[in-house]
């Protein structure tokens, strides 16, 4: 039976999207998820493991920004270890040592080589498989290539792994995980130092989505005075090409294939969205995953779903003039309006 993972970015939206129909959710381990803001700290992760297991569905935790070596045996013995005890089913990780640490001190823990390892070929499937990975997460370059998808997901079951896709989500500029772009604009980056509830300091990079800090995201106004200042015509002139930069995309329609092909767990992001968005998405997914198994007319169920996704684009849009407007008081073209 495939598995509905729903996003948990505060306590709130974990308990709402699991009432909502979803089979499992993720949450973010505060200062190593991929996300800036809607992470959760220690004692919240405790809470949140309590409020799953109650209601006998699954949690995972995700540590997907890069990792320093340095670093791991401390998230080992500090992060990782509770997480075990407390009955977290898994890590979702795209730093390989680090999945491999996890493997051998936890091999009862799955662990779920990210969506920003930009897993697209066999190749690939075959690494983090012997890093020690027991689920994949394929790119989201091959959201629309299923003939591709197909023989991975055949290639991964064949190595016991399972497998997982993104049904609705952000892809950005040739697969999450995959694209350099934000590091033109490294000054404006800026180091974040968070304390978690048992006192660890945690640091994030601000604009660095592989530090966990969350991104400009410049891909998304490519002729702004700024952006054409700092990045080289040439690269611009490469980037434009591609039609959607850092698209929000939901596979809706696509639904009923990902269940014939056997895909195990289907993603749907969102931690930074309002609790009540999030949970119609999921309980609208789940409508729509139902009449797929019974073999019912979809359509419905999609035409919900767009209808949602409309109100989550307007947010998104606010958020991303907002980041704009970040970029230029970093660059010091315009004053902060902090006081
Ligand atoms: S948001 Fe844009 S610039 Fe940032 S990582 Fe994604 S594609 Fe690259």
């Amino acid at each position: 039976m495939v598995e509905l993972l729903a996003p948990g970015g505060t306590l709130e939206m974990v308990k709402a999207v699991l009432k909502a129909g979803a089979d499992s959710v993720f949450v973010g381990a505060l200062g190593f998820s991929r996300r800036s803001g809607y992470e959760l700290r220690h004692c919240e992760i405790e809470e949140a493991v309590e409020i799953v297991k109650k209601m006998n569905k699954k949690i995972y935790v995700a540590m997907n920004a890069v990792i320093e070596k340095e670093l791991i045996p401390k998230l080992i013995e500090k992060r990782v270890l509770d997480y075990n005890e407390w009955g977290v089913d898994g890590i979702i990780v795209k730093t390989p040592e680090f999945i491999k640490e996890i493997r051998k001190n936890f091999p009862e823990l799955e662990v779920i080589a990210s969506v920003g390892c930009h897993i697209d070929s066999k190749e690939k499937v075959e690494f983090y498989h012997k890093f020690g990975a027991t689920t994949v997460v394929f790119s989201t370059e091959l959201r629309r290539d299923f003939e591709r998808l197909e023989v991975l997901n055949r290639y991964a079951h064949s190595l016991g792994l399972k497998t997982e896709v993104l049904i609705s989500g952000t892809a950005c500029y040739k697969g999450v995980g995959n694209c350099n772009f934000f590091n033109y604009f490294a000054k404006a980056f800026e180091r974040i130092e968070l304390v978690d509830s048992d006192g660890m300091i945690v640091e994030k990079v601000f604009g660095n989505p592989e530090k966990g800090g969350g991104c400009y995201r410049p891909c998304l106004y490519l002729d702004d005075p700024l952006v054409m200042k700092v990045v080289p015509e040439e690269v611009l002139k490469e980037m434009r090409k591609e039609k959607n930069l850092n698209e929000r995309f939901t596979l809706s329609r696509e639904v009923p294939k990902f269940l014939e092909m056997g895909i195990d767990v289907l993603k749907i992001q969102g931690r930074e969205y309002p609790v009540d968005l999030v949970a119609s998405i999921v309980k609208a997914f789940r409508s729509l995953i139902e009449d797929s198994l019974q073999a019912r007319e979809i359509e419905r169920r999609v035409k919900e779903i767009e209808k949602l996704m409309e109100e989550l684009d307007k947010r998104r849009m606010i958020y991303t003039g907002n980041l704009r407007e970040k970029l230029y008081e970093k660059f010091g073209l315009i004053k902060s309006k902090e006081c």
